[in-house]
């Protein structure tokens, strides 16, 4: 203890300021120089400190700390300088000196041992360089790594393609596996749907293999047997077998193929038709090794076709037969294919010379003029068919007169090969309408006349009536001039009567000769009031001996109608008298003979009431048939030639019974003029 009082005191010694001898200006020159440097001193540790700390990379960092704690030492001795002015305790002066000291030997041997290390550290533009060559090697590197990176990933997407395509392929593959195994069931389904058996021969060893549809075809049980030539000959129906041998050696060379119909003789006794077909392989010199194909049961299809062929000879015989009807087909442009015996006779061709010739030349020229043969061949393809009456050419340039029918022809997929054309003549039917027209007209003009045989009394009554005013104007006109002074203004009156009962009997006269007329039908506008007056006009006098009263209620403003007179008063005067017939039976009812017209719609309508006998139900649908009649002296014309007349007019005639006069009425319409 005593040695660090003695350490820690001033002990005999004198504050520094003695030497200075207080000398104010030195002291404080001392006191402010060194307090300046031990400050300095003090803080440059700090700041080594600092960096130090922040820049632990640097090398020989250790030289920093040493230097630090040199300087730290530094700083307290001339701390103590400033202190030991006043205070003289030189003992902790010199132990920091001391401390100083020791700290300042180590760093100047460990400076001294450092500087060729430092001295070797690189200049700042060696490091530069060494940077920039860094810099680049790096950047060198950084490239040569992208390339690197490049390739790999280059590599990886070939790798990963190669993968994706192989993951593919073995999916394809997989998937054609698949389809080879369905399209190989397919095959089989298709062999077994088909009927196709297939055979498979070996020429070299002749061996044949089998499958089974083709043990079925023939009427054998599938099994693993197989077949030579001589024992696959053996069941070919006899008849067929050189056939079939000699298309065997034929089919035998390169490219050969094997392609026979043939019947075979099956166990089971039936006779069927097959058709073989296949393909010879031969090896590289041309032998052949191999022959591959089918076969198919072809009886049902033989049999058809045959069938087909024989209508088809029947349907041709049909055709060819024809004689009344010109039967011939034509390409699509209208040239002449085929030409039938009917077409001969009615045409005056040959087949030879009028195929390949344009049906054309069977049309008149102003046919040809309005193009009639492109219009029926338009029509015919667009229709399907087109029908046309009228005039044609025979070869010999004579007309005549037909009913043509062209049908268009079309094949499967509808398009158009042809037409077939059927010619009827109709100049026989034509002659035949004519004839039985005439016999009509003839007929027509027989029942007229015995018509007006049963009126011969009453017309001799009607022209009796103006004769014998005639005679009694006459007679009196001679009375008054044989006086002496004969009234003239009587005898002009008398005259006048004369002339008026002259002109009576000549129209009557002329009407009559008009009816017994045998004269061509011709449709004139006609007034039908004026013809009902006209009719009624011969029937006074067997009104009058039947006890009949007539009645006649006639509109006003009938429509003109286009008519044969001659053939509408015979119509008028046939129900009149069939009416008056009806009557002349009847004593317990009054005897009316009604004849009404009305104005229609369409034209005209006219009937004819009476109150006879009435019409037999029984009978009422045969009326208007030729040569019925209830009536012992009857025709049974009247009304068959009466209706047919009516309908030629485009009009319609009918009957039916009248409950209110017990009677019929006949009621007949006719269209007005258009
Ligand atoms: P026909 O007078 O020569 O017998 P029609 O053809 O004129 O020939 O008449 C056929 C038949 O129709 C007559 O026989 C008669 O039975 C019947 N008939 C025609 N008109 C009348 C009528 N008004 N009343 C009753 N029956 C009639």
């Amino acid at each position: 203890m005593p040695v660090l009082k003695a350490f820690f005191s001033s002990g005999p010694f004198m504050p520094h300021g003695y030497c200075y001898m207080w000398d104010p200006g030195l002291v404080w020159l001392h006191v402010i120089s060194d307090s300046l440097i031990a400050l300095s001193y003090l803080s440059i540790p700090f700041t080594l400190g600092y960096f130090v700390r922040k820049r632990r990379d640097l090398p020989f960092h250790w030289m920093f700390v040493c230097f630090g704690i040199f300087i730290l030492a530094c700083g307290a001795t001339h701390a103590m300088e400033v202190w030991t002015l006043w205070h003289a305790d030189y003992w902790v002066s010199a132990s920091i000196k001391a401390i100083t000291a020791m700290a300042s030997v180590p760093t100047a041997i460990l400076l001294l041992k450092l500087v060729p290390h430092a001295v070797a550290l690189p200049s700042p533009a060696a490091l530069r360089l060494e940077i920039a060559k860094r810099s680049r090697a790096e950047k060198e590197l950084s490239l040569a790594k992208a390339e690197l990176q490049r390739r790999v990933e280059k590599r990886t997407a070939e790798l990963r393609k190669v993968n994706e395509d192989l993951l593919l392929e073995i999916d394809q593959r997989r998937r054609i596996e698949q389809t080879l195994r369905n399209s190989e069931g397919q095959l089989r389904l298709a062999q077994e749907a088909s009927g196709l058996g297939v055979w498979d021969w070996n020429p070299r060893m002749d061996i044949a293999v089998w499958s089974d549809q083709h043990f079925q075809i023939f009427g054998l049980k599938p099994s693993g047997q197989t077949f030579d030539e001589i024992s696959f000959i053996s069941l070919i129906y006899p008849e067929d077998r050189a056939a079939v041998k000699l298309a065997i050696r034929e089919a035998l060379r390169p490219g050969g193929e094997f392609d026979v119909e043939y019947r075979i003789q099956r166990q089971d006794g039936q006779l069927r038709w097959v058709l073989s077909q296949g393909l010879t392989h031969c090896d590289s010199a041309g032998e052949p090794f191999r022959m591959i194909g089918v076969t198919l049961d072809v009886t049902e299809r033989r049999q058809a076709a045959e069938e087909l062929r024989r209508s088809e000879e029947r349907f041709r015989l049909l055709v060819e037969g024809t004689a009344d009807y010109a039967i011939f087909m034509l390409d699509p442009a209208g040239f002449v294919t085929s030409w039938n015996s009917g077409a001969e006779r009615i045409k005056g061709y040959q087949a030879q010379e009028i195929i390949g010739q344009h049906f054309s030349c069977f049309y008149c020229d102003e046919d040809l003029r309005k193009g009639r043969p492109a219009k029926a061949l338009r029509e015919a393809a667009t229709a399907g068919r087109f029908e046309e009456d009228g005039c044609w050419l025979r070869k010999d340039g004579s007309r005549f007169q037909a009913n043509a029918i062209l049908t268009a022809l079309h094949d499967q997929n509808e398009e158009l090969i042809g037409f077939a054309k059927i010619t009827r003549d109709l100049t026989e039917s034509r002659r035949a309408d004519q004839a039985v027209q005439e016999a009509q007209a003839e007929l027509a003009w027989v029942i007229r006349m015995s018509t007006m045989s049963e009126l011969t009394a009453s017309i001799a009554h009607e022209i009796n009536q103006p004769l014998t005013a005639i005679v009694n104007n006459a007679n009196a006109s001679r009375r008054i001039l044989a006086n002496a002074a004969p009234d003239l203004g009587e005898v002009q009156q008398a005259v006048t009567d004369i002339a008026e009962a002259g002109t009576r009997a000549a129209e009557i006269i002329s009407r009559i000769r008009e009816l017994l007329k045998k004269s061509v039908p011709e449709k004139t506008p006609l007034d039908m009031n004026q013809l009902i007056h006209e009719v009624v006009a011969f029937i006074p006098g067997i009104l009058e001996k039947q006890h009949i009263s007539m009645e006649m209620e006639l509109w006003a403003a009938l429509p003109p109608v286009m008519g044969d007179r001659v053939q509408m008063q015979q119509v008028l005067l046939n129900l009149i008298m069939n009416g008056i017939e009806a009557m002349t039976t009847i004593l317990d009812r009054p005897r009316v003979l009604v004849i009404r017209s009305d104005a229609r719609e369409s034209g005209l309508e006219v009937a004819v009431q009476d109150s006879g006998t009435g019409l037999d139900p029984r009978h009422i649908d045969q009326l208007f048939h030729t040569f019925f009649t209830t009536k012992i002296n009857g025709m049974g014309m009247g009304l068959s030639i009466s209706r047919s007349i009516i309908e030629a007019h485009s009009g319609r005639l009918w009957a039916s019974n009248d409950p209110t006069t017990h009677g019929a009425t006949f009621r007949f319409s006719l269209p007005a003029m258009a």
